[in-house]
């Protein structure tokens, strides 16, 4: 399974405002969207293009434009913030929603919500910040999948290499793109050094 690091300056500088223990949840929320925008950037390169031309006011050009159609899926509730980053840059992105949750004693997550379009075809983003044991994002992705889903990508901000680990065993076709791979988790299955819970910095609702 491919591991995607993404290492530009500005996403760099956006992960040190996300991990900062002061950073309010209105500046974590901005710092968020334009991290998310930098991701989803880097993980679309693999969308197909076609030929064709364009005519300029001066003559005609050679023109690529993007041939396959996209879908996003935020794992909710801290991946719809990766959502208006996606939806920014595709606008006719079909849009699905899973709702994992974590049971906060066992790490284990899950489905509450499920309501995807079909994927059959599409490049499909599954956004979730952080990717911990990876038990939801598997889950995720097997649901995706189950929905048609065969180019999938994994957009997310920290991942931690016990969660990286579990992707490439249950689905190594998946890719993953991250800011950061962290250190480890901890007994609470938070990621270590981490930024905390990404809904609760996002929301305020520590
Ligand atoms: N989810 C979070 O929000 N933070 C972690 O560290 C792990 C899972």
């Amino acid at each position: 399974m491919a591991l995607h690091v993404v290492d530009h300056p500005l996403a760099k500088h956006l992960m040190a405002e996300l991990r900062d223990r002061t950073t309010p949840p209105d500046r974590f929320r901005r710092s968020a969207d334009t991290l998310s925008t930098i991701l989803i950037l880097e993980a679309t390169r693999g969308v197909r293009l076609e030929d064709g031309e364009v005519e300029t006011p001066l003559e005609t050009a050679k023109a690529e434009r993007l041939a396959q159609s996209l879908a996003v899926v935020p794992v909710m509730r801290a991946g719809m913030s990766m959502l208006d980053p996606a939806l920014r840059l595709f606008p006719h992105v079909a849009v699905g929603y899973v709702g994992l949750e974590r049971s906060h004693d066992t790490a284990i997550a899950h489905s509450y919500y499920c309501k995807l379009p079909s994927l059959e075809g599409r490049f499909t983003l599954l956004c979730d910040p952080m990717l911990a044991t990876g038990g939801s994002a598997s889950q995720a992705i097997s649901l995706l999948k189950a929905n048609g889903a065969e180019q999938i990508v994994m957009v997310c901000v920290v991942a931690a290499p016990e969660g990286v680990e579990k992707l490439s065993e249950n689905h190594p076709d998946v890719p993953v793109f991250t800011a950061s791979l962290d250190r480890e988790l901890n007994e609470q299955s938070y990621i270590m050094p981490g930024l905390g819970d990404y809904g609760d910095r996002l929301y305020g609702t520590e």
